[in-house]
């Protein structure tokens, strides 16, 4: 087992990967910008080193300056967490090289994966079933002719885009050739990289995603699903474990796409496949993340299984001790995620210093943050502050002791999204748990 861990992250997520590191008796190194230096991950490690300005680019994307840190500190292993460098091959590829175990899957891993396009000719060739689409689209003339054969209307998407940014949606073919400029020049100037394909728009659909766990003796468990349809602009609001609208027959048939999934890439460590699921319960892959997902919350809470954990001893060469036999689903969980986000102002990121700071608590509630009182959120980052993870033992009662959270979290000095997140769950096609990714447009309507 490694004795140092580096967490190449900020925010929740690093405060997340500190604390499962301190019950398994490991040291921890802290890296943090000049924005961050008030930082909780910063004060729960155990030594911290400062890695450059504000700017993710300058700092919590600066690869050189993260494994000099690992270096001098004497670190064994980097954790990526999720967003920033977690996806990202060359940065794998430049830990092992530097003789740094990458808390991940490998580089020809992430690599595979990570390209969307590839992705998908890789699950077509494993049997798993993919939404109708394309490969890499070379011009604008050919968007147009394999649009007409998919039908539209279609969503053209960046092959290295993440974080819901890079996806178009085309609804006729007059749009199609300036989506196509624009996505690409777009994609280019976000991901450095303007190659685009394009899927069939299915509507409506749920997003759907199963959880594995790899080891590298090639034992593989899949943790069931999360059902995380409550979107906006393609991003998750709200997920729920287990999925309130999936049958058995529907969970156990995408379990086994995920595990057939897992073992025809040779899939190492944690990962999660994103399938869609229409409304007649056919299910398509969406893309794959070769990470951490800021949701595997609500897949602990109902399986007892501690994920952070487990990537840790996966990359130490460790070999999972349960099988797919002794995963069980117990109870309902609900993640909402808390975003310091003006509801005055459509939702736009607000920085400003926290005046008052209150959690709440009592039996299975997490609440998974970085923030207190008087700190002041940095405008530079994502504008997520923290997850609230409720659990009870059916749906009812989960969402009720989640509104009683979210009414007993107390932020001010910053707008949060805590009363949209009341109104979701308040809404009754949430409470039949008949919702699809379209549900934010509809909401109280
Ligand atoms: P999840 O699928 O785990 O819910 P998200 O897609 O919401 O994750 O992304 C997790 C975090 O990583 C978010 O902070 C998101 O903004 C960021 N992120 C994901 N992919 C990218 C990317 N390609 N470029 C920049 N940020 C990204
Ligand atoms: P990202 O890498 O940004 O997470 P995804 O490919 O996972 O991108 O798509 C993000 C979201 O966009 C999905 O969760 C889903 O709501 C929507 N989406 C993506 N592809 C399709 C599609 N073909 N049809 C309908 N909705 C889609
Ligand atoms: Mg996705």
């Amino acid at each position: 087992m490694f004795s140092k861990i580096l967490i190449a992250n900020r925010g929740e997520v690093a405060v997340r990967i500190i604390r499962a590191c301190k019950e398994m008796g490991i040291s921890t190194v802290a890296v943090f910008s000049e924005a961050d230096r008030e930082s909780l991950h910063v004060s729960l490690a155990d030594e911290s080193i400062c890695i450059g300005p504000a700017p993710a680019k300058d700092s919590y994307l600066n690869m050189t300056a993260i494994l000099s840190a690992a270096h001098v500190t004497g670190a064994q292993a980097i954790h990526p967490g999720y967003g920033l460098l977690s996806e990202n091959a060359r940065f794998a590829k430049l830990c092992r090289e530097s003789g740094i175990a990458f808390i991940g899957p490998s580089e020809e891993i992430i690599t595979r994966m990570g390209d969307k396009d590839q992705a998908r000719r890789t699950m077509i060739e494993a049997g798993v079933p993919v939404i109708p689409g394309t490969d890499i689209l070379e011009s604008a003339a050919q968007a147009k002719r394999e649009a007409t054969r998919i039908g539209y209307p279609v969503l053209v998407k960046a092959r290295s885009g993440g974080g819901g940014r890079g996806i178009r949606l085309v609804e006729s073919e007059d749009q199609l050739v300036q989506a196509f400029n624009t996505a690409s020049a777009e994609a280019k100037a976000a991901f450095g990289d303007g190659g685009l394909y394009m899927e069939k728009y299915l509507k409506p659909t749920k997003h759907i995603e199963m959880q594995i766990l790899c080891d590298r003796h090639g034992n593989i468990v899949c943790l069931g699903e999360r059902e995380c349809s409550v979107q906006r602009k393609n991003q998750k609001l709200l997920e729920e474990c287990p999925s309130p609208s999936i049958s058995q027959e529907l969970r156990e048939a995408m379990i086994d796409a995920a595990i057939r999934a897992g073992k025809a890439v040779g899939y190492e460590n944690a990962g999660t496949l994103e399938f869609l699921v229409d409304r007649d319960g056919n299910y398509y892959f969406m893309e794959m993340n070769t990470r951490l997902q800021v949701e595997h919350t609500v897949t602990e809470m109902v399986t007892g299984v501690d994920i952070v954990k487990w990537q840790i001893r996966i990359a130490a060469g460790a070999a999972l001790d349960f099988c797919q036999d002794d995963v069980q689903i117990r109870g309902r969980a609900i993640e909402c995620r808390i975003n310091a986000e003006d509801p005055s102002n459509g939702y736009r990121p607000s920085a400003g210093t926290i005046e008052m700071l209150h959690t709440p608590g009592g039996p299975w509630v997490r609440f998974d943050s970085f923030v207190y009182q008087g700190y002041r959120v940095p405008p530079f980052y994502d504008s997520m502050i923290g997850k609230l993870i409720v659990k009870a033992n059916t749906r009812e009662e989960a969402i009720r002791k989640m509104k009683a959270s979210l009414c007993e979290l107390v932020v001010e000095g910053i707008p949060t999204n805590g009363d949209l997140q009341l109104e979701i769950l308040s809404d009754p096609r949430f409470e039949e748990g008949d919702y699809y990714t379209d549900f934010m447009e509809h909401l109280g309507q």
